[in-house]
């Protein structure tokens, strides 16, 4: 089967400093409106150096940032992002019941397709916190008319992750519906799936070695997706207050992340994630035609 040549996706998950997730001094939703905000200005920053890099990418929007920022979304549209959803209100998925959980997806898809004119495909979870014990959760993202979903952490996580060992994009279906589901990149390590794309271990790990797993994902046949939020690149953003283990996680290398980020950008072929499923669709097609029977 051929398969897409171009295997790089990047992602950005647009959401605020104050969005860090399972914190006791994590605010509430009815606090956030009076805090000081920092995403316009890293978002702007991230949308200059795509467009000089020439990197289309897929920005996950939270619906509350895209409501607040809506020239945000806009603007990214017009610089040929892809727009995708990152919920509502940033809570955690398992923390919600089914119910809740259909309306704030369908309620941040409906305000960035109004936004935007488009429909809009892609799902990522707050905190990829899908997890075994939220099995209603594809199905409700299937009812709220998405296509993809890419919220499976297929590794260890804090809060949420799947431990599935399903690492390439696989589709779930439910009746006459059905989902496209991508997993976050991981490469195994001594048989532990790692995350190097992303978060924490792409701030903490050096260029070289995130080259290196990033090859070994693509040797794979897998796409290699990275994640990234606008906080991520803003040294001087204000911290919220925690215990020193998730202070590392969170801050660690915030100085070195421009840069990292900028080399990156530069030595990957990316486009979203709307243009792999369209090529890799087109390649199917591509198989029939050529098919002799
Ligand atoms: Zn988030």
């Amino acid at each position: 089967m051929k398969k897409p040549n171009r295997k790089c996706i990047f992602s950005i998950d647009v959401e605020d400093w104050f969005h860090i997730l399972d914190l006791p001094s994590t605010p509430d939703i009815t606090q956030w409106d009076a805090l000081e905000s920092r995403v316009e200005n890293n978002f702007q920053r991230l949308l200059d150096v795509l467009s000089e890099k020439k990197v289309f990418a897929t920005c996950f929007f939270l619906g509350w940032i895209a409501e607040k920022y809506p020239h945000l979304v806009r603007e990214a549209k017009a610089r040929g992002h892809e727009i995708a959803s990152h919920g509502y209100s940033h809570r955690l998925v398992y923390q919600t019941t089914a119910q809740e959980f259909f309306q704030d997806a369908r309620r941040s898809k409906m305000i960035l397709e109004d936004l935007t004119g488009t429909s809009v495909s892609g799902y990522r979870a707050s905190g990829f916190s899908v997890t075994p014990q939220t099995p209603w959760f594809f199905e409700k993202l299937m009812e709220s008319g998405y296509v993809y979903d890419a919220s499976v952490f297929p590794a260890r996580r804090g809060h949420g992750g799947m431990r599935t060992r399903r690492y390439a994009p696989y589709v779930i279906k439910d009746g006459s519906k059905e989902i496209l589901e991508f997993p976050v990149s991981v490469a195994e390590v001594l048989g532990i799936p790692v995350c190097f794309f992303g978060g924490g271990y792409l701030r903490l790990f050096p260029y070289f070695l995130i080259r290196k797993m990033a090859y070994r994902v693509l040797k794979e046949n897998r796409p290699l997706i990275f994640y990234l939020h606008p906080r991520e690149i803003d040294p001087d953003h204000p911290r919220l207050p925690m215990n020193l283990q998730r202070r590392f996680k969170s801050y660690v290398n915030l100085k070195t992340t421009w840069q990292k980020i900028d080399r990156i950008l530069g030595s990957f072929p990316f486009m979203t994630f709307e243009t792999y499923i369209k090529e890799y669709k087109a390649s199917l097609e591509d198989d029939k035609d050529a098919d002799p029977r």
